[in-house]
């Protein structure tokens, strides 16, 4: 019989999948990381399941724990999953701009949601962080993960992730290339690639337009996960040897793309596989090039997917009706 144990076992070992059309007039191999194929859908998983088994070791999460973490989305799903398996409840903090589906699919897998006011400032005792904080001083045995400053997010990256993809490719990688949001990916991957190859890989950071990784003060952005108006303890700024700016228009136009040339229906903050595209397009045959694509596209097929929507922030003509999308753009 061939099974596994639990579903948080299958965490982690996803595949590369070479893109073909993307890549059309560019002579390096790009192959893409497709961390959707973790079990709870996106890279987040890695870092749950570490976080939670290095609290266990020092003493922070004791059995019957709860884990609280103020998210709505993929940090949420890894550790609801992790905790399930390990006999721990989950509360997760978001505010109410969250869809009511994603905080559905939290409650989904047994986790409890409380709802906050976006409308109010951070320093508020109703805002998320807050009220995330006062859950952790009251609920007995609660331990808060704090994904953007705890250092097991980035060592989930350098023991698992880089290794993997070293592996996979059998050293010949010459280049990685992931979007930034805790910096957890970036800094972790990045480290061990740079070291097992005494620096011979280059790392390049891929950021929306206006972010602080590539100079910018946080300005508004569509795309959702990566990105950040302040300077996570989680990224390490040693480790990239480049940052490419990405446009949201340009990020939903290959995020739409690797969905319907290359069959990865994956989410939003993967077309900052944009930054990847435009390193390659000057790079020799010899050269690989991984990029890590972090979850799929099921949760974003209201946006990024939706012509409407689309077409209400002027990334497609007013009267698209979705038919011709790849070819209007
Ligand atoms: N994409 C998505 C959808 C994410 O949720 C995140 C995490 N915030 C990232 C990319 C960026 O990964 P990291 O936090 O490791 O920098």
């Amino acid at each position: 019989m061939e099974y596994v144990e639990h579903v948080v076992d299958l965490v982690g070992n996803t595949p590369l999948v070479k893109l073909n059309s993307l890549t059309s007039g560019i002579k390096a191999t790009v192959l893409a990381k497709v961390e959707y194929l973790n079990p709870g859908g996106s890279v987040k998983d890695r870092i749950a399941l570490r976080m939670v088994e290095a609290a266990e070791k020092s003493g922070e999460l004791q059995p019957g724990g709860t884990i609280v973490e103020p998210t709505s989305g993929n940090t949420g799903v890894g550790l609801a999953l992790v905790a399930q398996r390990k006999g721990y409840k989950c509360v997760f903090v978001c505010p109410d701009k969250v869809s009511e589906d994603k905080r559905n699919v939290l409650k989904a897998y047994g986790a409890e949601v409380v709802v906050c006011p976006t409308a109010v400032a951070p320093e508020h005792p109703d805002s998320y962080y807050n009220v995330s904080d006062r859950l952790v001083r009251e609920i007995p045995g609660a331990w808060k993960p704090n994904q953007y400053a705890n250092p097991e997010n980035p060592a989930s990256h350098y023991h698992q992730t880089g290794p993997e993809i070293w592996r996979q490719t059998d050293g010949k990688i010459t280049h990685f290339v992931a979007g930034v949001g805790t910096g957890g990916t970036i800094s972790g991957t990045g480290r061990y690639l740079k070291e097992v190859s005494d620096g011979a890989v280059r790392i390049i950071g891929a950021d929306p337009e206006g972010s602080v990784y590539s100079g910018g003060t946080g300005r508004p952005y569509l795309v959702e996960g990566v990105g950040e108006d302040f300077w996570p303890e989680t990224y390490d700024k040693t480790v990239c040897d480049q940052i490419v700016e990405v446009s949201d228009a340009d990020s939903f136009d290959v995020t739409r793309r690797l969905a319907r040339e290359e069959g990865l229906l994956v989410g939003g903050s993967c077309g900052m596989a944009a930054a990847a595209l435009r390193v390659a397009r000057d790079l020799p045959e010899d050269a690989v090039v991984v990029v890590l694509l972090p979850d799929g596209g099921r949760g974003y097929l209201s946006k990024v997917f939706n012509d409407r929507w689309m077409a209400s922030y002027g990334f497609l003509p007013p009267d698209s009706t979705g038919a011709t999308v790849g070819d209007v753009l």
